[in-house]
């Protein structure tokens, strides 16, 4: 998650993630295949047909960056969902996957090590989030661990504001101007990444290396060929859609009133603009 993926394009009100994250829910949900019955890889858990472990460095990447994805347990029953091609990419124990809502020091005493540590930092938006290329190196063969949040927007909001652990490192940030290869997973807004993209990106300029992103995202763009070969269509985010009157399907009711609401406080506040 970063500071992008929050932003409006102007005609929603900026910074409204519940609106933002009810459009990702409910494109998702329309997207995502019932794949589980059939025979599914050992290593990736996709159906061999569309396995993308062939995609995957020929030897684990050796970064130097040790990465923690905090994952929101409901991000792990998503079909579609890039953590694994991370994890799989690198060394073994250069990424940690942990799940859960609530981060206690009682209960993840390693993780409420690593969040202590002066050499950890957090990708989160904020004011106070620095430029992650602005960020001092650190003295000798010391490197920074990264921690990401990952789920939706609303969920990775909801791991940051209810634990405090989660708050103690350095917030970064990285400028992007990529757009995001998860074509398929409609994604919130035309910024946003996912969190391999926003991992690969981040360990690149950490480590001055970058060609990493490219190798680190090859299971994804294979992931998204796969699924566009079996009858997905690429997805402009849902955001874009709505906006451009692109979106051909029904919205549901409940989703609709409250864009009318948005759509008025927004031309409200841009006509209180102009006077
Ligand atoms: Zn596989």
């Amino acid at each position: 998650m970063e500071e992008n993926s929050r932003a409006s394009n102007g005609c929603f009100p900026e910074n409204n993630d519940d609106f933002l994250d009810t459009i990702f829910e409910y494109a998702n949900g329309e997207t995502e295949e019932r794949l589980e019955r059939r025979p599914v890889c050992d290593r990736c858990r996709r159906p061999i047909t569309v396995c993308w472990c062939p995609f995957l460095p020929t030897e684990p990447l050796d970064v130097k960056t040790e990465v923690y994805i905090l994952q929101h347990p409901f991000e792990e029953s998503r079909c579609l969902r890039t953590a694994p091609m991370l994890y799989h990419s690198v060394r073994p124990g250069k990424c940690h996957i942990v799940k859960s809502k609530k981060f206690r020091p009682g209960r993840f005493p390693e993780i409420a090590t690593v969040l202590q540590s002066p050499n950890t930092i957090l990708l989160y938006p904020g004011d106070d989030a620095v430029d992650i290329s602005e960020l001092p190196s650190l003295e000798g063969d010391a490197f920074y661990t990264l921690v990401l949040l990952d789920g939706t927007w609303q969920q990775a909001k909801g791991i940051y504001t209810q634990n405090a652990m989660v708050k103690w490192p350095q917030k970064v940030k990285i400028s992007h101007t990529m757009t995001s290869k998860y074509v398929i997973r409609t994604q919130p807004n035309d910024t946003s990444l996912s969190t391999l993209e926003t991992a690969a990106i981040a360990i690149s300029i950490l480590e001055n290396r970058p060609t990493l992103v490219d190798i680190m995202t090859r299971p994804l763009d294979a992931l998204c060929q796969f699924q566009m070969a079996h009858g997905a269509v690429a997805h402009q985010s849902k955001q874009h859609r709505i906006e451009n009157g692109l979106w051909e399907k029904k919205l549901p009711q409940k989703l609709l009133r409250k864009m009318e609401k948005q759509q008025s406080k927004a031309d409200f506040s841009d006509d209180a603009d102009k006077r």
